[in-house]
């Protein structure tokens, strides 16, 4: 790996919580990498909802192929920026740990259920999840990881609850960034969905080829392909169409990071801390990724079915919440046993964690009664 000066070097991490004898074969980034996909959350994410819910069919993806896609992205990227693969693969497979089942609708109804506890938000979960909930280790609880994947892994946090985490909540306080690894892949989650949530939405019969031509992107590549390559069958229009966007948009990215790594010079990671954001798109390929962004709401997000499927889920996750607040007994043991932890949050933590198949069955069950 050719590391570069303003990279993370696994030598010098902040560390972790509880003080551990360093593997002989694995840097600290990589140990953290392996913790994360032995996780029983990490194995989880197979069952939960990205856009469409896991029951819709087995072609869409789930949080777990997402969060496959978002790490091959980010090691790329920090293959072609010189910063370290293993804390940007690390940080891309935990990012979603904390997600509830029923993607963004789950963590809704959870952040509803939860108003006058706390609230609720997938990204503190996620830090949650790695930090207090998985419990396999002797030592302690969590899986013990680095600094630097926290802080790749809480990429927002109002100050309220900034000030309770330490020095991971510092950065949110004083207007510091993370690490370079932590900011490529902030961007790769964003990269990631929008590129298969475009392919899902077509093979879904949401999106036509007529709508997507609306983006001057897709428009162009999609021209391109269908003049050189006339007898392509749609899969592999739609396919080398969106191959050649996600190209044009991660090599915007790669030259405008390597212009604004010149720009400030950066020696250290506290250095890259202390910039503006380095890694990001040109003026001209932001407001093309605007585009997509506002396309994929007003058009997929926003369409009829999946607002239907978000009402159902919504649903389930109140009656599950409003069960257990009857039910508390029913809670398993394991999650009622952390130190300043209500009723409520206990209740939050295993619904967060449950599978959308487990929530949907569990839903039934307690209504068939
Ligand atoms: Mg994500």
């Amino acid at each position: 790996m050719n590391l570069a000066i303003y990279a993370c070097h696994p030598s010098l991490s902040k560390g972790r919580k509880f003080q551990e004898e360093e593997s002989l074969i694995r840097n600290a980034f990589q140990r953290d990498r392996d913790r994360i996909i032995h996780s029983s959350s990490f194995r989880r994410l197979q069952y939960k909802t990205q856009v469409f819910v896991n029951h819709e069919g087995d072609m869409f993806r789930s949080r777990l192929t997402h969060s496959l896609e978002v790490s091959q992205i980010a090691r790329g990227i920090a293959r072609t920026l010189h910063c370290h693969e293993d804390l940007a693969e690390a940080i891309a497979l935990a990012h979603d740990l904390g997600h509830t089942p029923f993607g963004h609708a789950g963590q809704d109804a959870l952040n509803e259920c939860m108003k006058d506890f706390g609230g609720f938000e997938h990204n503190l979960q996620s830090l949650r999840v790695v930090d207090v909930l998985e419990k396999k280790y002797a030592n302690f609880n969590g899986l013990n990881l680095t600094f630097e994947v926290r802080e790749g892994i809480l990429k927002h946090c109002s100050k309220k609850n900034a000030q309770k985490l330490g020095d991971l909540g510092k950065r949110f306080i004083m207007n510091r960034r993370p690490s370079i690894e932590a900011q490529i892949v902030n961007l790769a989650d964003e990269i990631a969905y929008l590129h298969h949530d475009l392919d899902d939405g077509f093979r879904s019969e949401i999106l036509t080829f007529e709508k997507m031509m609306e983006l001057p992107l897709f428009e162009k590549f999609f021209k391109a392909i269908s003049n050189s390559h006339q007898l392509l069958s749609s899969e592999q229009k739609l396919h080398e169409t969106l191959r050649l966007m996600m190209n044009s948009i991660i090599s915007d990215l790669c030259h405008e990071s390597f212009k604004n790594i010149k720009k400030f010079n950066p020696q250290s990671v506290e250095d890259v801390r202390g910039h503006k954001n380095i890694v990001c798109f040109s003026d001209e390929m932001g407001a093309r990724f605007m585009e997509i962004k506002q396309f994929s709401r007003i058009n997929l997000y926003e369409h009829p079915r999946i607002q239907e499927m978000s009402f159902q889920a919504k649903n389930i996750i109140k009656s599950l919440f409003a069960y257990f607040h009857e039910s508390f007994n029913q809670i398993p043991d394991n999650f009622k046993t952390l130190k300043d932890q209500s009723r409520e949050r206990a209740i939050a933590d295993y619904v967060a964690g449950m599978t959308d198949r487990f929530a949907n069955n569990l839903y039934k069950s307690i209504n068939k009664n």
